[in-house]
Formats: structure tokens, sequence, C-alpha cells
């Protein structure tokens, strides 16, 4: 798995391009996504250059680990959508449709979020 340095969240760790900024961390980095799908709409990315959650789980270190982990649930917090209730989404891969080759998790709250996922005729 080979890690992009140009991809566009690489950009935003170097302070390349801009972003609005909610959380910051030893190893993580929160900002709003730029089009947001619902009224809260927050990435959480670590530091680190990782792919996915494939590649995160297997090379990152244990401090990277519970740092990120603990800033998904920080930043959550932060933004007041524990109590009504928010969702994690991390897409992987093509099936997923990952489009930025960093690994992060969408925090999208702020309204029913509704089912988790369209049943598809053919399943
Ligand atoms: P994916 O489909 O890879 O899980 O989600 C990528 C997300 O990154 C999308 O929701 C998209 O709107 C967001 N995104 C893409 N480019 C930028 C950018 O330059 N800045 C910010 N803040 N979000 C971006």
């Amino acid at each position: 798995m080979t890690y992009d340095n140009e991809n566009i969240f690489a950009k935003i760790l170097r302070g390349e391009i801009p972003c609005d900024k909610v959380y910051e961390s030893d190893h993580a980095l929160a900002f709003r996504d730029i089009q947001p799908l619902t009224p809260v709409h927050v990435l959480v990315i670590p530091k680190g250059a990782y792919v996915n959650m494939d590649d995160f789980s297997q090379k990152a270190s244990e401090e990277e680990l519970a740092d990120f982990v603990r800033a998904v649930g920080q930043v959550a917090r932060d933004l007041g959508v524990v109590e009504a209730g928010y969702r994690t989404i991390a897409n992987n891969g093509a099936d997923a449709h990952q489009e930025v080759q960093h690994l992060h998790v969408h925090i999208l709250a702020g309204r029913d979020l509704g089912g988790m996922i369209q049943r598809f005729k053919d399943q």
C-alpha cells in the first residue's frame, strides 16, 4: 500500500491548503468537511501517513492508535453531539468509494441519520 504525499489531506497537514480546524492533538487533526452531508460533518485524521484503516491498524504505534481513537471521541464531545447521537464512518478502498487516500473518520450528526446503509435488491 503506497501512500501518496500529494493527497489533499497530506497538503492540509503540511499547511499548504487551509482547513476549518476543530481539534488537534499530538497525532490527530480534525476539521470540517468541505462538502458537509449533515449539519455537523467533521473529519478526523491521523497526522501520520496512513492510507486507510487497514494500513493504520497494522503500522501505527500504540500511542498513535490510542490518540486517534480518543480524538474521535473528544471531537464528538466538543461538537456537543453525544447526547443526540452521531455516526462514525471510515471508507476504505474501492468498494467503499474512498475518495481521499489518507485515513479519515467522518463524524456525522445534527439530524436523524436514518438507517445505516441502503439495502440493494440483489442482496
Ligand atoms: P471519502 O469519500 O474519501 O470517505 O471522503 C472524503 C471527504 O473529504 C469528502 O466528504 C469530501 O467532501 C472531503 N474533502 C475533499 N477535499 C477536501 C478538502 O480540501 N477539504 C476538506 N475539509 N474536506 C475535503
